[in-house]
């Protein structure tokens, strides 16, 4: 079910940190593989099926793993419990409360998972070229902050390669703006954009720590690319904080 996987060592409670691939039997094509994502075609009863089975997998009941609903922007939304109706409309959710599996759904685009043991605050994180450039990723480091966080921990997930992501040379600039680390150039030479050096280089600038995990989406199987496919899924960046133990 997981691409990558670990449990952050600072606990208790540990933190469990995660990315999904489609390495699971599940679905049909062109979504094979465990697909997360609503509103990209797939059976939404297999979508379901397949978001009960992470929530099993991370030892949380359905309605306590969270989606948000992705709008390539820099609002950060504070969670205290389940949605109570819609997800709201948000690139970045946080939360003090253990037991609360935040997700972020990509497939391309940087999920960021953000964490500070001991304060015991945990985030998701939706990056793409315009979350870049809007700076939602300082956006959830200040309101990790503002939560207690203060020795934050930051795992950059797998996202399409600054070689893979040709794009116009003024977009290219645009991005190299707003974040020098994401200049870059196509396997033709062409211009390009590194998103997640870009994140990367936002994520060091805000003062977290950073594990990087490798894999471009692009040139994996084992994940999902808009770039590669058009017509497919969408994996998930999850990340919760286990209760204590009474
Ligand atoms: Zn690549």
């Amino acid at each position: 079910m997981f691409y990558w996987r670990s449990t952050s060592p600072a606990g208790p409670p540990p933190v469990e940190l995660g990315f999904t691939g489609r390495s699971a039997a599940r679905g049909r094509e062109p979504y094979a593989g465990l697909n997360l994502g609503g509103h990209v075609g797939d059976d939404p009863g297999d979508v379901e099926a397949n978001r009960e089975a992470l929530a099993g997998e991370l030892g949380v009941t359905r309605e306590r793993l969270l989606f948000m609903d992705q709008v390539h922007g820099a609002e950060v939304v504070e969670v205290t419990g389940p949605w109570a109706g819609e997800p709201p409309a948000a690139d970045a959710i946080v939360t003090r409360r253990p037991g609360l599996a935040l997700a972020v759904l990509v497939a391309d685009c940087v999920p960021v998972l953000l964490h500070d043991d001991d304060a015991g605050v945990v985030g998701a994180v939706h990056a793409g070229r315009p979350g870049l450039l809007a700076g939602v990723v300082p956006a959830a480091v200040a309101a990790m902050r503002e939560l207690g966080a203060r020795t934050l921990s930051a795992t950059v997930g797998p996202s399409v390669c600054g070689r893979c992501y040709e794009v116009p040379a003024a977009m290219s600039a645009a991005a190299a703006a707003a974040a020098p680390a994401a200049a870059a150039r196509s396997w033709t030479g062409t211009p390009a954009i590194d998103v997640a050096a870009g994140v990367v280089e936002q994520l060091v600038a805000a003062g977290a720590r950073v594990e990087w995990v490798a894999g471009c989406t692009r040139e994996s199987d084992d994940l999902y690319s808009y770039r590669r496919d058009g017509r497919t899924g969408r994996f998930a960046g999850v990340v919760v904080r286990r209760e204590v133990a009474a």
